[in-house]
């Protein structure tokens, strides 16, 4: 695996691998890498095929954080990082400073998400999808990926990044990766090591909220109020968890449901102390 920091070093190189008939897949991340990570680089290189060349990219990326988020002390380690990638079989790192990818300062052009951005995480994180529509937009035109990997976990994400490709037609077919979780059910986070042990041990119940909430699905209800609050009931069972929010949501709208059905999506945020974390799941399993 070779590592690069510059855009330039980073064009060339992909050049040179299509150039030799490469398929570029790409997997965007913030660093810190864990496993759900990792089954990124699997996912991508399994859609891209024989000819594979995988692209990570490391960027803790500062449009994306807004005032008074944890954008100093968000874990960074890049010598791990590239161990971890380097055994999964990444072929190209590129891990830049922000210098490099935004020389200007901010950047004057962005890319400015509807109303779909100011729904559940988005109505705590105001900016916080333009920022990452901004950076994976500059990704896509600097690598030039075939396809790129997503994480359900991040659901709103992956599903405004599948917007931004189909309305703005860029030709990158866009991976799902599943939530990869602890083997007690916590979804793998890079935020995970901030967490007490106490903490800890309390963010079990977002998951285990979000399978009450499934359970019941597949005993046949489909009143998203009943599902809500079963979901709800173990979230208030644990008084460490601070719910931001919880919903139940069509995958493609995002709008609330009116009648749940397998492929509507129960979403939450939660902080545990000061660190806040994400998680879903889709009801149909
Ligand atoms: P991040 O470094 O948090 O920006 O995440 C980079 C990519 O990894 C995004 O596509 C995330 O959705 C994905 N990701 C993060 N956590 C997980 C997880 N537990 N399972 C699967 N994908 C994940």
């Amino acid at each position: 695996m070779r590592t690069v920091t510059t855009r330039s070093e980073l064009r060339a190189a992909v050049a040179a691998a299509r150039g030799r008939g490469a398929r570029i897949g790409l997997v965007p991340t913030m660093g810190y890498l864990h496993q759900g990570h990792l089954s990124l680089v699997d996912a991508a290189r399994a859609a891209a095929g024989p000819q594979a060349f995988i692209v990570m990219s490391l960027f803790v990326n500062p449009l994306q954080f807004g005032a008074g988020e944890d954008l100093e002390r968000y874990p960074r380690d890049l010598p791990r990082d590239a161990a971890l990638a380097a055994g999964r079989g990444v072929d190209l790192l590129f891990a830049p400073t922000v210098d490099q990818m935004y020389p200007a300062g901010e950047p004057q052009v962005q890319v400015v998400p509807g109303d779909m951005a100011d729904r559940l995480c988005g109505a705590f994180r105001p900016g916080h999808f333009r920022g990452v529509l901004t950076v994976v937009a500059k990704l896509f035109n600097l690598v030039g990926p075939d396809l790129a990997a997503f994480g359900r976990k991040d659901f709103q994400q992956a599903v405004l990044v599948r917007r931004m490709v189909r309305e703005l037609d860029f030709p990158v077919e866009i991976v799902m990766g599943p939530t990869a979780r602890e083997a007690d059910g916590l979804a793998l986070s890079s935020r995970n090591i901030y967490l007490a042990p106490a903490d800890r041990e309390a963010a079990l119940a977002l998951f285990r909220a979000l399978s009450a909430a499934r359970d019941v699905f597949a005993l046949g209800q489909t009143d998203p109020g009943h599902l809500l609050t079963a979901a709800r009931d173990v979230l208030d069972a644990e008084p460490r968890v601070k719910l931001q929010y919880l919903e139940l949501v069509d995958p493609e709208s995002l709008d609330p449901v009116q009648t749940a059905d397998a492929r509507s999506v129960m979403a939450l945020a939660a902080y545990l102390g000061p660190t806040r974390l994400i998680d879903n799941v889709v009801l149909g399993g």
